[in-house]
């Protein structure tokens, strides 16, 4: 049976890179029926905080990932927060160095900058360099007499290692760029190295699907999990690896989690659908077909195959991000849309008074918008003229419509309005025939109503927007622009 991980550490905002690998595990663990573990590797006290743990689940959870063992739901290898499995760390490097597989190092950080140093000088690999492989007991005497610390080291077998990586094909690795390396720190404190494949081991992970950035630390893992298994700790299987690709961001750099756009809040904040980001986030490094980017998520999960997924870096492409978002939008059923866009309706996000919503109105114009939205935030701007007393104030709009003789031209539309049925076809009338008198085509005629009426220069169809606005209303705001 398949069994993942999404193993995150709680460090600063959850961001598209961190997104995209829970989402390949999640896919993956479904298409395959697995098991999707969720594991917080929070062993460095230094960087991790409880608010990005509770941010992190928060993120889980909006996007409308499940998982089948981790926080909240538990599972029969909890706990699944690290920080709370310390003791089974400590045991597991006990055993190793039981068994050989590890040893204490006593080097100081001095002397290995040194020994690093010297052999870059001679063009020699700078890796560890396997002092402390061989002491012997006396050595080790007098190093603990001197008061020395030590920190375990993990012993790198003599030979390469090679392994098939499901994206990337054979990878072999030569032991001179693989050397011993330290799991647990001077202090006691169990290592990342350690933790993270003693936890794959335990938690019986068949698959494990990471970003490229972890790529040169694989081989090391592969030969820890070899170890455990020997020792008998966890099942004895070793998982195999598919490497994510790199994701591009502006100016083909590798996008950072300190890139502003890089960041997932700014995605929830814009009014992105979760099926939208996740369906963009899906094409850095996958497709579904060579001429379908818009699918959904179970669309996704039928087809998902993670030997199908691209080695070569993707790019970072807001704007088609945006488009597939919009494109989700229109998907929706009204419905849908509308319970969708009820918290940018509301404060902070809108600026009017919440008695003055209107369900009714926003709903009559609602499908309209719904073709429209890129991302759902801009629902606000589009029907703000509804429920404020007066538009807004836009200086630049402003200008941009009333050009000379606009007026005039207003003051004939106010005229036919007054008169006018109040209907979308017969108002659009109304203001073609005051076109005509001004020599006006529609588009320019409507102009200076329009900014009249929202404030703005763009927004939802024009005659649709004043049938819901009403008569009274639409009329004092022309007067209003008029005086
Ligand atoms: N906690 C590690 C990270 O966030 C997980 C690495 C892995 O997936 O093996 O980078």
């Amino acid at each position: 049976p398949v069994r993942v991980r999404f193993c995150p550490s709680p460090t600063g905002n959850p961001h598209v890179g961190l997104v995209r690998t829970a989402l390949f595990n999640w896919a993956f663990a479904r298409h395959h029926g697995g098991t999707l573990v969720f594991r917080i590797e929070d062993t460095d006290a230094a960087r991790d905080s409880e608010e990005s743990y509770t941010q992190l689940l928060d993120a889980m959870r909006w996007l409308g990932f499940d998982w089948d063992e981790g926080p909240e739901v538990g599972g029969p290898h909890a706990p699944y927060r690290q920080s709370q499995r310390m003791d089974l760390y400590r045991e597991v490097a006990e055993k190793l160095l039981e068994a050989g597989r590890a040893y204490r190092c006593y080097c100081t950080a001095e002397e290995l900058e040194e020994r690093r140093e010297a052999a870059r000088k001679a063009g020699r690999p700078s890796g560890y360099d396997g002092k402390c492989r061989t002491l012997t007991a006396e050595q080790i005497a007098a190093y603990e007499a001197e008061g020395r610390a030590s920190i375990v080291r993990f012993r790198m077998p003599d030979e390469p290692i090679t392994f098939t990586d499901l994206v990337r094909g054979e990878l072999t690795f030569a032991p001179e760029n693989v050397t011993d390396y330290g799991i647990v720190r001077a202090n006691g404190a169990p290592l990342y190295t350690l933790v993270n494949p003693v936890d794959d081991a335990l938690m019986e992970i068949t698959h494990v699907l990471r970003g490229e950035d972890l790529l040169s630390s694989t081989p090391r893992q592969i030969a820890l999990y070899r170890a455990l298994a020997e020792i008998g700790v966890g099942g004895g299987t070793v998982p195999v690896f598919g490497h994510l690709p790199y994701v591009m961001g502006e100016g083909n750099k590798k996008l950072s989690k300190r890139d502003p756009q890089a960041s997932l809040n700014l995605y929830r904040e814009r009014g992105f659908l979760p099926e939208g980001l996740l369906n963009y986030l899906s094409l850095l490094g996958w497709s579904l077909s060579a001429d379908r980017d818009v699918f959904s998520l179970e669309e996704m999960v039928e087809a998902f195959d993670i030997s199908a997924v691209n080695a070569n870096p993707a790019r970072f492409d807001l704007k088609k991000a945006e488009a597939i978002n919009a494109d989700h939008i229109r998907l929706l059923d009204v419905k849908a849309f509308i319970e969708a866009c009820e918290p940018w309706l509301k404060a902070p996000h809108a600026p009017w008074a919440p008695e003055a919503f209107d369900a009714a109105a926003f709903e009559a114009l609602a499908p309209l918008a719904q073709t429209r939205l890129t991302v759902l935030s801009d629902i606000t701007a589009n029907v703000d003229f509804l429920f404020l007393g007066e538009p807004v104030a836009d200086e630049a709009s402003w200008t941009k419509a009333m050009k000379p003789g606009a007026d005039a031209l207003l003051a004939s539309v106010r005229t036919r309005l007054a008169e006018a049925d109040w209907d979308a076809e017969t108002l659009k009338a109304a203001v073609l025939a005051a076109g005509e008198e001004h020599g006006l085509k529609l588009g320019k005629a409507q102009a200076p109503l329009r900014v009249a009426v929202t404030g703005r220069t763009v927004g939802l169809p024009l005659f649709e927007s004043l049938e819901v606005l009403g008569r009274e209303r639409t009329l004092a705001r022309v007067d209003a622009a008029l005086a």
